[in-house]
């Protein structure tokens, strides 16, 4: 028996709808070149609006890939409405990627118009030879040069604004049809596409605002720091609009005492972003005792990484501030499970809470999970066993697009994450390790195996190994050990990589040793080399 219940589509138009019409009033503040461009939700609809016409203008059709290379700012956050809205797909690009794979996913995604902050103008200069699909350029912010050397026009977003009408009626859309896409930066080769649609990002949404999660709501005030160009900025910018929250935004190039001069001004409640942004808030706040009133904070979510304990510590101890952390990736939205405390663990004393909070806590509603072993067999969760971590949800990918390599990240209809955990018998998660060969320094993925094959394409080398180091400022390090035919200076093979990465990804260290220890079938053995080594 079928129900008679309405099958009316989770859309993204609906969450913005009820912004205006419940929130209208309430704020987004946006740091700008100049100050802060402080609008409302209400005004947020006009802009969307706007911005859709003026797309379509442009030629932009339903399905068509709108891509953005931008910061945190309102131009940015506006698109996130209206691309998904009038039917287009929001290809956000994250500028932390080479030019390689920015001009290898322009193409994959095949992107019709791409939005861009000015600052990005160079890279698309570089680029401008792979730009196939790409019709028109909409510089964001500052005047747009009347000399260039791009291949298609390039146009002003305050002038195509202010000449664009107000009204557009937003169709009602398939709740499967694709609202956007942001491609995968931690793995080896090309980066994977992953294609949310408007029922996961709507679901996903509702997911942060239960109570145990984040909770967005509307008495609360977010900075996003995490960036807008990757995985939606953790879904922030739709729970809080669903949730008429009050968005603060950091703008372009924000660096540590931007984000304390934003925090004195807009005044946010809970900051969001990734471990390194919280320990650069740190420092600077440590570094200028005193200058900055951040009392308006009570939380900090931190994310991407593990945050260390120790600095949880500092924040509550210093400010009165806890910090909480979710685990997710770019194929979950991102976010599959969160750190709180259950009614069973409120009576534990500091110490004990503190060893929870450094766990990655438990799954959202919704979110399925199992733990899995080299055999594909289920293990138990006692807190000790560790297995690779699969999971199932509304907001999980089913495919990567377009990729043949998708098959190897599937089993029986879960989805395969590549990190290894443990899990209590109340469903708390601790990653322990990484299946996937990578490294995350910064928040940013570093994959060891092209470093090392760059490595072995040196003349000089014999062999090479990367692994992972602790480090007190972005977490993790790559330190290559190698083995050499012929003396090597340290800044030669700094300078053979730099050819081929992003400076973030020469390793520090480097380590001649004689031979590299291996494993039973031949693998170089990291286990060893780290327990050995660091
Ligand atoms: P993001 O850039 O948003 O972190 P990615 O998809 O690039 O997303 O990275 C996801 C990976 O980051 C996870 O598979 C996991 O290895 C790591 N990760 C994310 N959050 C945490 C966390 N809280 N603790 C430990 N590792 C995490």
């Amino acid at each position: 028996m079928q129900s008679l219940m309405m099958d009316a589509p989770l859309q993204i138009k609906t969450m913005l709808w009820r912004a205006e019409h419940l929130y209208g009033h309430k704020e987004v503040i946006a740091r700008t070149d100049d100050g802060f461009d402080t609008f409302t939700l209400a005004e947020l609809g006009r802009r969307a609006r706007r911005l859709s016409n003026v797309l379509t203008d442009l030629g932009v059709r339903r399905g068509d890939r709108v891509g953005t290379l931008a910061w945190n700012t309102a131009e940015h956050l506006v698109s996130y409405y209206a691309v998904p809205c009038m039917g287009a797909v929001l290809h956000t690009i994250n500028t932390r990627l080479s030019d390689e794979q920015i001009a290898y996913i322009i193409a994959h995604a095949e992107d019709t118009v791409l939005l861009v902050s000015k600052d990005q103008l160079p890279l698309l200069e570089r680029l401008r030879d792979r730009l196939a699909n790409v019709r028109a350029i909409i510089q964001l912010n500052g005047v747009v040069p009347t000399e260039g050397t791009l291949p298609v026009p390039v146009h002003s977003y305050a002038d195509l604004m202010a000449a664009a009408p107000e009204a557009y009626e937003y169709p009602d859309l398939d709740e499967n049809t694709a609202a956007s896409m942001c491609y995968t930066s931690g793995t080896t080769g090309d980066p994977k596409g992953v294609v949310y649609s408007h029922r996961s990002t709507v679901l996903h949404a509702l997911g942060l605002c239960t109570t145990g999660t984040i909770g967005v709501s509307e008495a609360e005030r977010y900075m996003l720091v995490t960036p807008l160009s990757h995985v939606n900025s953790w879904g922030m910018p739709f729970a809080c609009v669903l949730q008429g929250a009050t968005i603060v935004l950091p703008g372009d190039h924000p660096v540590d005492t931007d984000y304390l001069a934003i925090i004195d001004h807009a005044k946010p409640t809970v900051l969001v972003g990734a471990v390194t942004v919280g320990m650069l808030v740190r420092r600077a706040l440590e570094q200028y005792p005193g200058k900055y009133d951040i009392s308006s904070l009570h939380t900090l979510w931190l994310g991407g990484q593990a945050p260390p304990i120790g600095e949880m510590k500092w924040w509550k101890q210093h400010h009165d501030i806890h910090v909480t952390q979710a685990w997710g990736m770019t194929e979950a939205s991102p976010v599959l499970t969160f750190c709180g405390l259950t009614t069973a663990n409120q009576h534990l004393d500091d110490e004990a809470r503190f060893e929870i909070f450094g766990s990655q806590g438990q799954p959202l509603p919704l979110v399925e999970l199992k733990l899995v072993d080299d055999d594909e067999r289920e293990v138990p969760w006692d807190g000790t066993t560790p297995g690779e971590v699969l999971v199932r949800a509304p907001w999980v990918i089913r495919d990567y697009y377009d990729d043949p390599r998708s098959a190897a990240s599937f089993m029986d209809g879960w989805f395969r994450t590549g990190d290894i955990a443990t899990m209590t018998s109340d469903g708390y998660l601790t990653i322990v390790d990484r299946a996937k060969d990578l490294i995350k320094s910064g928040g940013e993925w570093i994959s060891s195996v092209a470093l090392e094959n760059a490595l072995i394409g040196h003349p000089k080398i014999v062999e090479a190994s990367v692994i992972s180091a602790p480090d007190p400022k972005w977490i993790e390090r790559p330190v290559a050990f190698i083995v050499v035919a012929e003396e090597v200076s340290v800044d030669e093979l700094k300078a053979h990589l730099k050819e081929r990465f992003p400076s973030f990804w020469v390793p520090d260290r480097f380590e001649v040793i004689d031979e590299l220890p291996k494993t039973s079938v031949g693998k170089f053995d990291k286990k060893l080399l780290r327990s050995e080594f660091l």
